[in-house]
């Protein structure tokens, strides 16, 4: 049985005061929930606020990307090593707005997935395709192809205890979310790619949707048989509504 998880990713928001009544609104409203896990992802200067905020809760955080490289003269960049010091859990990696905007490769983001795994960092891989891919109907090769580099090179395993979160590009900040059932379809295409149905069922991989999730499409997209939970942008930056998609993964766990 997988649990359902929900991601808050706070993108480059925030500053230590509206952090802090966020974070108090989502803890006022979510520490009794039993079935789903909740995670923030907070820009780096504020993982030490997450830290003393939420330690003794049931929420856990993280960060948004970290450094390739263990170690070293790497102006700018934050190891994993670094992370875990601040109690990071989580790490979302290879989100559509930095391979845009900083030309990250699928190599790289491989490389940044194993450093998270080797400090038990749990990735939250990205992977979507462009309205346009969409449009042509390739998307499910240009997802394959997304995942191919760390799946021919370390095998399906390495997705055990993983997060991959589906969020088609055209669906990121735009309001237009995907239907249950497109999310549906490629979970489902997702999961016999990386084949996590197999193993003993003890570390299994959670796949997510990602793209305009908000209280009202939260509960039609998490119901889907392959939709483990959600990762959510704009509305997490609003705890009531934020608390709403928590608690409709909750509902939907207890069923
Ligand atoms: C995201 O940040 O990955 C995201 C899905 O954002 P939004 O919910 O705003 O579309």
């Amino acid at each position: 049985m997988r649990r359902k998880i929900v991601v808050a990713n706070w993108k480059m928001h925030g500053s230590l005061s509206t952090n802090q009544s966020l974070l108090e609104g989502y803890l006022r409203h979510l520490s009794s929930l039993q079935h789903t896990d909740v995670v923030v992802c907070v820009p780096y200067p504020y993982l030490a606020q997450a830290q003393t905020t939420l330690q003794n809760s049931n929420i856990h955080w993280g960060a948004q990307n970290l450094a390739k490289f263990p170690v070293g003269a790497y102006t700018g960049e934050v190891s994993a090593e670094m992370l875990r010091d601040f109690g990071s859990e989580y790490v979302i990696l290879g989100h559509s707005e930095r391979s845009t905007a900083y030309c990250e490769s699928s190599e790289n983001i491989a490389d940044k997935f194993m450093m998270a795994k080797t400090h038990q960092i749990k990735p939250i891989l990205c992977v979507g395709e462009t309205l346009q891919e969409r449009e042509s109907g390739v998307m499910e090769r240009v997802i394959a192809e997304q995942l191919n580099h760390l799946l021919i090179s370390r095998g399906a395993e390495v997705f055990r205890g993983a997060i991959i979160s589906y969020e088609p590009i055209w669906a990121i900040g735009t309001g237009l979310s995907a239907t249950p059932e497109q999310a549906q379809s490629m979970h489902e295409f997702i999961r016999a790619l990386i084949k996590a149905d197999e193993g003993d069922g003890s570390n299994p991989t959670r796949i997510i949707y990602g793209g305009s999730v908000n209280p009202n499409n939260a509960s039609l997209l998490m119901a889907m048989p392959d939709v483990d939970g959600a990762l959510v942008g704009r509305c997490a930056l609003s705890s009531e509504e934020f608390v709403k998609i928590c608690l409709a993964a909750e509902k939907l766990a207890s069923e």
